[in-house]
């Protein structure tokens, strides 16, 4: 489980980075907001720990750009005492959780635990559109009862359309969450491989399922 810790106090959030180190998450500290949109564009968190006052750009800002850009990382919110407005502002921008300062690290690790918790059940959800069903558990894709064979990475273009049903994905958005660490990749390459998921798709009696919305991205309807 991959940590980004964003907190501006540095004493306290190198405290939290070497804790939650110790307990065997691979942790990233960063010391204000910015920083904090960089980390989380170039690489995968299962959770971030935002405190909300940050320089630069504040935390309720960074929830709320994680949240519009689609992404589902668990936030969990470090408020002073006093923010209660604040507290209000970054669940509505969808902070799974708040702590408030100062707190006891146990604490910290059980609310972290319970969020990762929740979107491991989240995770799990079997995905189905029509015939289309798609187990994340297993990684295995059907049409009615037929198996779909896709490679890994055909797996996991289709299952971040099925987990985005309804909502139009570009290639540039396939490309940030289906390819985290390879920064070689071009958009031509999803073109690739969607057409050969379509082709399964196709063979396995599911023809048409994903559509092309011409120079915005892709749509399972
Ligand atoms: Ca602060």
């Amino acid at each position: 489980m991959r940590i980004l810790v964003v907190e501006d106090e540095k004493a306290l959030a190198d405290a939290l980075g070497n804790g939650l180190s110790l307990q065997g998450y691979s942790v990233d500290v960063v010391y204000d907001g910015e920083a904090a949109l960089c980390a989380v564009e170039i690489n995968s968190y299962d959770l971030v720990v935002l405190d909300l006052n940050l320089p630069k750009v504040n935390g309720t800002e960074v929830c709320r750009k994680l949240r519009t850009s689609g992404s589902s990382t668990g936030i969990l919110m470090l408020t002073a005492s006093s923010g209660i407005d604040d507290r209000i502002k970054g669940l509505d921008m969808g902070a799974d959780d708040y702590l408030v300062k100062p707190f006891h690290f146990p604490e910290l690790l059980a609310r972290i635990r319970a969020i990762l918790r929740r979107q491991g059940e989240k995770r799990n959800v079997i995905l189905r559109t029509g015939k289309l069903v798609v187990d994340p558990n297993t990684l295995k894709a059907f049409i009615g009862d037929s198996e779909v064979a896709l490679t890994t990475k055909e797996f996991g273009i289709l299952e971040y359309l099925m987990r985005n049903t309804g909502r139009v994905i570009s290639q540039e958005e396939l490309l940030e969450h289906v390819w985290n660490e390879d920064a070689n990749l071009f958009t031509h390459a999803i073109k690739v491989h969607i057409n050969n998921i379509r082709k399964k798709l196709t063979a396995a009696g599911g023809e048409g399922l994903i559509s092309t919305i011409k120079s915005k991205g892709y749509l399972i309807a």
